[in-house]
């Protein structure tokens, strides 16, 4: 699934092409793309817009087309945007739409991308409010924020991180690679970490995130570039999809568990287990 630097990398490619073009037609190929917005409504919404900025929060595409409108596009598992690809339409094409010479689709083999139209910047912040947190990239992003928003919390520290509310845009492969470098348990309860290890994660969240957009993102699955090629951090990861390869930092091998269903990679010598969940597992 794409994350913050995948949906960042696509962003950065789009936006000098889109921004400044008129909108010249836009078909929804696909009802459950926009539903309940009825495909006709949103194409007429936006045809003859002018893309002003593609923004992005968390893992949304904030296209603003002008007079507050927002068209907000989320790739969910599987979704891509392909750029004047070679075949037209693409496989799975969901959505084309022409932005004066160039044509754009949104492809989308298990069709749980959307978009959606939101009217006035305050409803945006609504609408985002309710679903998101804090950009990670953002000043108050630290190592007390994620302290006191964690505090109380018995949820495991990477159930913690995945939740959108939050933390902006962390999934499953930047979380884990995050704890790693933080030296932090994913079970560990997000509510017990050390004023330090709250900042070690703040930082490591960071740098993984970073590192993820100078790679152009991860391509472990169907993320590809506008051009269809693939992001490189998958050559990157520490532990990700590392299981039984020797740990980076001490040679151990990489272990990996399941937390909250998600797959999860750590080294067990370098995120020692938390004490609760080591006596729990033994109660077993
Ligand atoms: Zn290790």
């Amino acid at each position: 699934m794409p994350e913050l630097p995948e949906v960042e990398t696509i962003r950065r490619q789009l936006a000098p092409v889109v921004e400044g073009r008129r909108i010249r037609a836009f078909e929804v190929l696909d009802p459950r793309w926009c539903e309940p917005l009825e495909p006709a409504a949103l194409a007429d919404a936006v045809r003859g817009r002018t893309v002003q900025r593609l923004a992005r929060r968390g893992k949304y595409l904030d296209w603003q087309l002008g007079d507050e409108l927002h068209l907000l596009m989320h790739l969910r598992m599987t979704g891509t945007l392909l750029l004047d690809p070679p075949q037209r339409p693409p496989l799975y094409a969901r959505v084309r739409a022409t932005l004066d010479a160039h044509e754009l689709y949104f492809s989308d083999p298990r069709r749980f991308g959307t978009g959606q139209l939101v009217a006035g910047d305050a409803a945006l912040e609504d609408f985002l409010g309710a679903r998101i947190g804090i950009e990670p990239f953002e000043p108050g992003f630290d190592g007390p924020h994620l302290r006191a928003r964690a505090r109380g919390r018995r949820v495991a520290i990477k159930s913690f991180l995945l939740d959108q509310r939050n933390v902006a845009g962390v999934g499953n492969i930047y979380a884990d690679e995050a704890l790693f470098r933080a030296g932090v348990h994913p079970l560990r309860g997000a509510g017990a970490l050390t004023g330090r290890q709250y900042a070690a994660l703040a930082a490591a969240v960071r740098e993984v995130l970073s590192a993820g957009i100078d790679a152009k993102g991860a391509s472990i699955d169907d993320f590809r570039h506008l051009d269809g090629a693939r992001g490189s951090f998958q050559d990157r990861f520490l532990v990700h999809r590392r299981e039984g390869e020797p740990c980076p930092q001490c040679g151990g091998a990489v272990a990996k568990i399941v937390v909250g269903g998600r797959g999860t990679y750590l080294c067990r010598h370098c995120q020692p287990a938390p004490r609760l969940a080591l006596s729990r597992s033994a109660a077993r």
